[in-house]
Parts: structure tokens; C-alpha cells; sequence
């Protein structure tokens, strides 16, 4: 088997004396689909945050795309390039046009021209549904919008991987589907994706594995069926099934 895409190694996380990860072991094939699934403060936007670095690990290794981001000589900018990140809450610049969210960090990242950048936007405004919003400021979209716009965001930087920490969890339910309908778009063109989320009819539908979370720890990591559909721990049960 070929290197995994997202190899995460004996990873601990503290922050002071809470130990938020507890030694967590994963891997991630190229253009596969792992939903992270767990009860709230089980350490899942650590774990993510790991990923990129957003947070330093205590302990452990991360490598993705064969790099190791945790080594201290990495070029982290570059490491970091290659990951893209959608958050709850879609952080897009309110005095920017949805086309100037997505050249801004093309041009100052990437240090794409401004007809490069340009056209790359256009893309991946396509890509998402609002070619038509290319003027438009965020504060006139919806939230299902913006969180479209913030994905094309993270695309026209050309990411190998897309980490989603609860992409759908701030949206009116009726706008969660046009958000969940992209993902699988990007799942379905080979995207490498890790997402949390307590969507389960899309973790069931999309994704080709489910990590369950608890305490710092990965309790339970196997395809849907058996994660979701037939979960081996109590804790796993019980955290199903206060969601149905
Ligand atoms: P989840 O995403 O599963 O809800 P988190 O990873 O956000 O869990 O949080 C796990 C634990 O880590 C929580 O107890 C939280 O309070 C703690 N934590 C997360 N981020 C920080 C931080 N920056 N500083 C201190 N504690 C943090
Ligand atoms: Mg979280």
C-alpha cells in the first residue's frame, strides 16, 4: 500500500494539565473519506487542529502528504499549503467581495497575479454553485452560502487534503443539505477528507470510514456499517443514541 495521505502518530495534546488527546493513531488513504464522529469536549477540533498545526502537539507525529509537520525543520507554511480547513464558523472577510475572499490569500499565499488568481476564484465559485455571487458581499448570503464560499476559499488554493470541523453545525437546517451536497461532490472527485460532523446520514452515505471519539481517545475507527450501523463499545451506542 502507498504511503496514507494523513498519517497521524501517538498523538498527545495537553493544554496545562487537561490531556486532551491521549494517544490517537490514524491513518488516511488517498481520496479517503473519514468522518469523525464523538461527544462534545472529546478532543475532535484538537485533533484537526493537530492535523494543520493550528495546535502544537504535545507529543506524537503528524505527516501529511509524506511530510512530517511535526518535525521542527519543516517548512510549516508549505506543509501547510497543501491542507485546506473549513471551520463552524466561516471566518469570511466582510469588506471583501466573495471573488476578493478567494484571491486575497492566493495572491498573498501563493503569490498568484491578480488574472491568475482571478480565474482560479471563478472555478471554484463554479465548483460550489455561486458563480452568480462573484460581487456580491458575505452579509448578503446565507449562511449555507457563505460556508459554500468559504469551501471554494479553501479549494482555489489548491489543498491535497480538506479537513471540516462541523462545516453544517451553525447553518439553518434548511441550508445544511446545499453544504452537504458540495462535500460530496469534492468525496466523489477523490478529495482526501477528514470531517467532523454529526451528520449521520452523510457519514453513512460518504464517508468510507467513521472514528468515533471519547475522552481523547479513538474508541471505535471502522466503515459505516460497522461504526455506526453495528457500534462494538457501550460508548459508542450511547453517544448514537441520544442523536437519533
Ligand atoms: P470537541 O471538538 O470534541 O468538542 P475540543 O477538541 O474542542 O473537543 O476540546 C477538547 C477539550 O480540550 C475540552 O475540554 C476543551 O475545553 C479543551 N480545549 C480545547 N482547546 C483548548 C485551548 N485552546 N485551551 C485550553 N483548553 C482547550
Ligand atoms: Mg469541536
Amino acid at each position: 500500500m502507498s504511503r496514507p495521505e494523513i498519517e497521524v502518530r501517538a498523538l498527545h495534546k495537553s493544554f496545562g494539565a487537561n490531556e486532551v488527546l491521549r494517544g490517537i493513531d490514524l491513518e488516511i488513504g488517498r481520496g479517503e473519506v473519514v468522518c469523525v464522529i464523538g461527544p462534545s469536549g472529546s478532543g475532535k477540533s484538537t485533533l484537526l487542529r493537530c492535523v494543520n498545526l493550528l495546535e502544537e502537539p504535545t507529543k506524537g507525529q503528524v505527516f501529511v502528504g509524506g511530510a512530517e509537520l511535526t518535525d521542527p525543520d519543516v517548512d510549516i507554511d508549505a506543509a501547510r499549503r497543501r491542507i485546506g480547513m473549513v471551520f463552524q464558523q466561516f471566518n469570511l472577510f466582510p469588506h471583501l467581495t466573495v471573488t476578493e475572499n478567494l484571491t486575497l490569500p492566493q495572491r498573498r499565499v501563493l503569490r498568484r497575479d491578480k488574472a491568475a488568481a482571478a480565474k482560479v476564484a471563478a472555478e471554484n465559485l463554479a465548483r460550489v454553485g455561486l458563480s452568480e455571487k462573484a460581487a456580491a458581499y458575505p452579509s448578503s448570503l446565507s449562511g449555507g452560502q457563505q460556508q459554500r464560499v468559504a469551501i471554494a476559499r479553501a479549494l482555489a488554493m489548491g489543498p491535497e487534503v480538506m479537513l471540516f470541523d462541523e462545516p453544517t453545525s451553525a447553518l439553518d437546517p434548511e441550508l445544511v443539505g446545499d453544504v452537504l451536497a458540495v462535500m460530496r461532490m469534492l468525496a466523489d472527485e477523490g478529495m482526501t477528507m477528514m470531517v467532523v460532523t454529526h451528520e449521520m446520514t452523510f457519514a453513512r452515505e460518504v464517508a468510507d470510514r467513521v472514528v468515533f471519539m471519547d475522552g481523547g481517545a479513538i474508541v471505535e475507527d471502522g466503515t459505516p456499517e460497522q461504526v455506526i450501523g453495528n457500534p462494538r463499545h457501550d460508548r459508542t451506542r450511547h453517544f448514537l443514541s441520544r442523536l437519533l
